[in-house]
């Protein structure tokens, strides 16, 4: 048996929802682990209709540990897509959802592991990387972060407010933002990651995330920059 399969689904509340970005909701879900797991971690989501159709889907949490009680996911509304779907246009505060967690060994990162620790998102991707952030904040603000986030543009910038006041408040974390789609719209490339690499050095750790072909994409021009295999971990969400 699978360390997946060994944790037991639970019926976890929704307790609070928020619109992030025209596409990405976040979802607060009561839940018995919401100060034991460990930033970059998932959960498994699962749906039942009630012809006992079942669809189950990996959701990061954005949160990081606290006492709460509660974690944070946020979901991407796709086009046709199922789960998704289900949560851009009818989940609501007091549903109850069947969820299993924290799931996910590697693509972890705590203040145990040191740093300088470079971040690289694509689109939602960058949701377990904001646990990472949002820990890193509080456990261990000396450690130097940065964050390479792509996104199609402004708007679309999950929690842009936060990374922008971070990145003005917290002399060791630092943002680049690469829009696709505005103004001049450019993918990240050898030379942003190369900016990215003389601001923090060379990282202890690099994580990252986002679709199959952002996440191949982007590690390679990591490779190609001199970082070490070993301290490179990918989370591709699929699509
Ligand atoms: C470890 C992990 C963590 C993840 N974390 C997150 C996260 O934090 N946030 C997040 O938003 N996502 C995350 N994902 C992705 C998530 O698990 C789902 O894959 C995503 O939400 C899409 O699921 P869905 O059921 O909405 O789409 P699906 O129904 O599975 O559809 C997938 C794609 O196929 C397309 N499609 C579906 N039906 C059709 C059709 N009939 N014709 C043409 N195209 C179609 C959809 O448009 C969509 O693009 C994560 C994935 C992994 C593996």
């Amino acid at each position: 048996m699978t360390e997946r399969e060994k944790l037991r689904w639970q019926e976890a509340e929704i307790v609070a929802v928020e619109a992030i970005t025209e596409r990405v909701k976040s979802f607060r879900f009561r839940v018995d682990f919401a100060g034991r797991f460990r930033p970059g971690q998932h959960v498994d989501v699962r749906l039942t209709a009630p012809d006992g159709y079942q669809a189950q889907r990996s959701y990061s949490i954005a949160s990081a540990p606290d006492a709460s009680g509660t974690i944070e996911l946020m979901i991407e509304r796709l086009d046709e897509g199922e789960v998704s779907g289900f949560f851009a246009s009818v989940a609501e505060i007091g549903d109850r959802i069947e969820l299993r967690g924290p799931i996910g060994g590697s693509f972890v990162w705590d203040e145990s592991e040191g740093g300088p620790l470079l971040l690289v998102g694509g689109g939602s991707g960058v949701v377990p990387l904001l646990a990472m952030l949002r820990h890193r904040s509080v456990a261990a603000p000396q450690i130097p972060a940065l964050l390479v986030y792509s996104a199609r543009n402004r708007a679309e910038v999950i929690v842009r407010d936060e990374l922008e006041a971070s990145a003005r408040d917290d002399s060791g974390f630092s943002l680049m933002l690469v829009l696709t789609r505005e103004a001049a719209g450019r993918r990240i490339d050898r030379t942003r990651i190369d900016a990215a690499l003389g601001q923090i050095g060379t990282p202890a750790h690099a994580f990252v995330c986002g679709s199959n072909p952002f996440v191949s994409a982007a590690s390679n021009l990591l490779l190609d920059a001199g970082v070490a295999p070993a301290s490179i971990r990918t989370e591709r969400f699929g699509g």
